[in-house]
């Protein structure tokens, strides 16, 4: 058997001749095929405004910096997840906090956000945004967070790179955050190489955004501060950056949403599968709650107290199946460490962190793989 890796992008011959017709037209960088697909991509998750973007990293920096997040400030993100969700804050000069995980969902604990947001009121130091991320695709309880945000006046940005197509009571994910932000890594659900993309309700957040994505520069008259010397005519009038999704990406991006709702669905059977075959042996699963859908973009298992995650990962690797954990805990990596972070800040993070391995999950993985995944795994746990 070939080694079988954790994730693994799926191009289809749709997929390359969408790339390779862009290659032959006018326009290589952001231009028609980017509209097209953020047009597409809104539709598909009931979003009124998507601005793609670079990469999911740049994504979630435009957000920050749309919603005002500067020095002075702070936000606050869930430790297990990709550092991304916590760098932005640092990159717009802001403080980085982290909320623990609920060892169930793996998500943001809400009741520990409500905790920690309780105890900011009366000591200071209440977050201007919220990043809680749909950790494996498993979205957030984000109607509690929202009636928190409301609350205590706080923004939410949804990181949402792992949860492309997923559901939260009966409707697509990104309803209730004010941003949310996907990724198109190709480890994610869909891919454009590296792409990212920022939807809101709000069109003035969306405007701010998509001036930022490109130096801050405009040529909308509405946006200027003077008025037009001529068709030449441009302004900057913000500090942006070169966070431009090319043509080429969003051509890629836009046939492999074609394919969507057949990956979802290959996804969601292969994970139905390990579900069954997995249960009943010492391993804590990932949950499955009735008011939401996962997008399955992880698999997950936590080997149980007495079981050693390294010796289990070892022997897997050995066998040839290439799994992989997500994540070390943001406030462990010694970048973070030197900002005051401490082993023990996050137990329920550092607790699941002790006992996650992610198994093989993409829509073209096969039953024999998954059953060689499922009795190399029983054999390494001793079950
Ligand atoms: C992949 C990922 C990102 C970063 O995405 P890029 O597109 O690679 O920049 C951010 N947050 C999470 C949770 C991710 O998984």
């Amino acid at each position: 058997m070939n080694p079988i890796p954790y994730s693994r992008q799926e191009i289809s011959d749709a997929d390359i001749a969408a790339v390779v017709d862009i290659l032959r037209s006018p326009f290589l960088t952001q231009g028609p095929a980017v509209e097209g697909f953020e047009a597409e991509f809104a539709a598909l998750h009931k979003g009124k405004h998507a601005v793609a973007v670079c990469n999911a990293t740049a994504a979630l920096h435009l957000a920050c910096l749309a919603l005002d997040v500067g020095p002075g400030d702070m936000v606050w993100t869930s430790p297990i997840s990709f550092v991304a969700s916590a760098n932005c804050a640092l990159y717009c000069g802001a403080d980085v906090g982290f909320v623990d995980i609920d060892p169930v969902t793996r998500n943001m604990s809400v009741e520990a956000l409500a905790e920690r947001l309780a105890a900011a009121e009366r000591d200071g130091g209440l977050p201007k945004v919220v990043i809680p991320v749909d950790f494996s695709g498993l979205p957030c309880d984000l109607e509690a967070i929202r009636s928190l945000a409301d609350r205590y006046g706080f923004k939410i940005v949804s990181d949402s790179s792992h949860a492309v197509g997923a559901t939260y009571r009966g409707y697509p994910i990104g309803r209730h955050a004010d941003i949310s932000v996907f990724s198109f890594h190709p480890v994610k659900i869909v891919t454009t190489g590296e792409g990212g993309l920022c939807l809101t309700d709000d069109a003035t957040l969306a405007d701010r955004i998509r001036l930022l994505r490109s130096h801050g520069v405009t040529r909308d008259a509405a946006q200027m501060q003077g008025s037009s010397e001529g068709g030449w005519y441009y302004e900057q009038v913000d500090l942006g950056f070169n966070y431009r999704m090319t043509d080429i990406q969003a051509a890629l991006g836009s046939s492999q949403l074609t394919g969507l709702e057949e990956k979802f669905r290959r996804r969601d059977c292969a994970a139905r599968r390990y579900d069954d075959k997995l249960a009943g042996l010492p391993l804590k699963l990932p949950v499955r709650l009735n008011d939401r859908q996962s997008a399955h973009h992880l698999y997950i298992v936590e080997v149980v107290e007495g079981t050693s995650r390294s010796d289990v990962f070892a022997a897997l690797r050995i066998d040839g199946i290439l799994v992989n954990v997500h994540y070390i805990p943001i406030h462990l990596q010694p970048y973070y460490r030197m900002l005051g972070f401490a082993a023990g800040d996050f137990p329920a993070s550092e607790a699941y962190y002790a006992g996650a391995i992610t198994l093989p999950l993409f829509p073209s993985l096969n039953p024999s793989e998954q059953d060689y995944v499922v009795e190399r795994l029983s054999r390494a746990i001793g079950a």
